[in-house]
């Protein structure tokens, strides 16, 4: 497919050298953003003929064909100012077809993106009457076979009026409320994202340094953006410990884009510039908002040498067109998550004893994996495009996207092999400095190999690598994680009757409860129920997901009533359960006696290596 496309190019460039030597424009009006509509206007060097537009389909980042076609709306394309008829192709649906008229030596395209006014596969809500998120794939459309590198564009975008903004893209001059950016290559314009809004901060991360850092902030409201000092301080030494750990910076300056609202989806997006960080309004100012979303940046800031420096083979691809291979995500993303839950406890901004409280949540869970005995964690990275958007009910058996955290616990293995095996001499610290380090540069991309990391690893201490993943990439048969790494690194997992402060403080942030490790359930506040662990007592009885919990031993449902039951089972409670499945009622007896058990990690007699691991690089 690559190949085949690769000489149509050749053919296309050849014959008119000079069409795509001019640069595409694209002029956004995002005024209208806050009522949720971005209007586009576009022009694109064409050859007369047949030629094929394309809609971005496959997302870096999103490692999925998550481009928001649904949402292209008011399509029009006109060459020398006579309107052309566009086909969708009916195969490859973000295709088009035109045939450019004689002596055109462009086509004009106009459009408007239709952006999300609620939540939903591939579409999260990035606007509100304060704030926009602006990424530039949903906004355009380029001529298909050309890599994403070779095409060249100049931007311009228009904002609401008194809106700031910041992006790692180069502004060529601003002019009231529009924004003329540097020309650059169609790559580098969907990798830099702007952050606009009425209530804006720009924070110095690295004064008196280079590269700079910047964290700019948009939020709903102007008192949102009040960050403490102290927190400042700690996103401060992020950005020195990230510096020291990989001893290089693959990018000119790096912006943290961070959004915060209640009105918006919240995750995080890598970029090489940048990061699109999204978070509740309280953030910054709230510390229990702050505590459940600590690894945000930090995970998302890794990226940058981790996933868009060093990319897997698969996920390095030459337009938006070529599907991604996620094989490798247990690298791109879990060894992030791993490198981030360091960062963030070596930066302060989250303490050592909550970061093993939040070790614990995701250790238990994995620990209880009941899709494991079917599905390897392998199969979840090659099936990451579906599970990122695969439903909550029946997780347990389906298994999501465990590569993140499975990935974690792998590489902390890791690392605490290397620890071991040198006697403290090296560490994943030395492999990240080869694999990811010097010399320092502007944006690029080196793609590699699985061999490329076994091959890294070995030049720290040679080792059976290759075994070592593959054994615990490849496992299945059983519901238990890899804990090998937590075990030799000083703790265990362990059950106690008190949720810890970080399950607290996530319950009371995230939609939900969980008493999965005392009766298997995960419930949503008003009772309904998410999830249930096929080895509990709650499945055992019957109970599934969809149905919801009315009453517990003849009270009311509340969370509190629940947990109260469930304590009492130790001296010898019932636990009844009334249940409204659909149209039915249904009443379950529990056979359970065990009372409350919620994870913690506890020291086992290994030295505490784990907290090595979390002590900061800088003093
Ligand atoms: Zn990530």
């Amino acid at each position: 497919m690559l190949k085949r496309l690769a000489g149509v190019v050749a053919v296309l460039i050849s014959a008119v050298p000079s069409a795509f030597a001019l640069p595409m424009t694209l002029r956004v009006d995002a005024t209208e953003a806050p009522r949720k509509i971005y209007h586009v206007e576009l022009n694109i060097p064409a050859a007369p003929g047949p030629v094929t537009l394309f809609y971005p389909k496959w997302i870096p980042g999103d490692h999925a064909p998550s481009g928001p076609v649904n949402d292209l709306a008011g399509l029009s394309i006109s060459a020398a100012g006579r309107s052309l008829i566009w086909k969708r192709d009916s195969v490859e649906l973000f295709a088009f077809h035109i045939d450019v008229p004689q002596g055109a030596s462009s086509v004009d395209v106009k459009l408007d993106f239709l952006s999300p006014a609620e939540n939903g596969a591939n579409s999260s809500v990035s606007a509100t009457s304060e704030l926009a998120i602006v990424t530039w794939n949903p906004l355009i459309l380029y001529p298909r076979g050309l890599a994403s590198d070779d095409l060249e564009i100049t931007a311009q975008l228009r904002l609401p009026e008194d809106w700031k903004f910041g992006t790692a893209l180069p502004v060529a001059k601003t002019n009231g409320g529009s924004v003329e950016f540097k020309t650059v290559s169609l790559t580098t314009l969907i990798d830099s994202p702007v952050l606009a809004g009425l209530h804006f901060r720009r924070i110095d991360l690295s004064p008196g340094a280079m590269p700079a850092h910047y964290l700019d902030i948009a939020a709903d409201t102007e008192d949102a953006l009040n960050a403490p000092a102290e927190l400042i301080g700690k996103y401060r030494k992020l950005v020195r410990e990230a510096r020291e750990l990989f001893g290089a910076t693959h990018y000119g300056e790096y912006h943290f884009l961070l959004a915060l609202s209640d009105q918006i989806a919240h995750f995080g997006v890598e970029h090489h510039a940048s990061s699109d960080d999204r978070s509740r309004e309280n953030f910054l100012t709230d510390p229990i908002s702050h505590l459940v979303g600590a690894t945000l940046i930090p995970h998302e800031f890794v990226h940058s040498w981790n996933g868009k420096y060093r990319r897997p083979e698969g996920l390095a691809t030459r337009d938006y067109e070529e599907p991604m291979k996620g094989d490798l995500l247990w690298i791109y993303e879990g060894f992030t998550e791993y490198l981030g839950w360091v960062l963030a406890a070596r930066s302060g901004l989250i303490s050592p004893e909550s970061n093993r409280q939040f070790l614990a949540l995701t250790t238990a869970n994995l620990d209880n994996r009941a899709g494991r005995e079917w599905r390897s964690l392998a199969d979840t990275a090659i099936a990451a495009q579906l599970l990122y958007d695969a439903r909550n009910d029946w997780e347990s058996r389906r298994r999501g996207v465990d590569f993140y955290d499975e990935g974690l616990l792998i590489w902390l293995e890791a690392d605490v092999t290397i620890r071991k095996q040198t006697q403290g001499r090296k560490s994943l610290d030395d492999f990240c400095r080869v694999f990811y380090g010097p010399p320092s540069g502007p944006p690029q991309v080196k793609p590699y190999a699985f061999e490329s990391i076994v091959e890294a690893l070995n030049s720290v201490l040679p080792y059976d690598w290759k075994g070592f993943f593959e054994t615990r990439l490849n496992r299945t048969g059983t519901d238990r994680a890899p804990l090998g790494g937590l075990e030799a690194a000083g703790y265990r997992l362990a059950y106690v009757e008190e949720p810890s402060e970080a399950q607290r403080a996530t319950e009371q942030i995230r939609p939900g409860l969980s008493v999965a490790y005392s009766i298997g359930l995960r419930l949503n506040h008003d009772g309904s129920i998410i999830d249930v662990l096929p080895e509990f007592a709650a499945a055992r009885a019957g109970i599934g997901p969809g149905m919801k919990l009315l009453s517990v031993n003849e009270n009311r449902y509340s969370a509190d009533a629940l947990r109260e039951a469930i304590r009492n089972t130790r001296t010898g409670g019932p636990l009844e359960f009334r249940v409204a499945n659909g149209r039915s009622f249904v009443t379950f007896k529990l056979d359970y006696h065990d009372g409350e058990k919620y994870p913690v990690l506890r020291r086992n007699a290994q030295p505490p290596l784990l907290d090595d691991i979390l002590k900061p690089l800088i003093r």
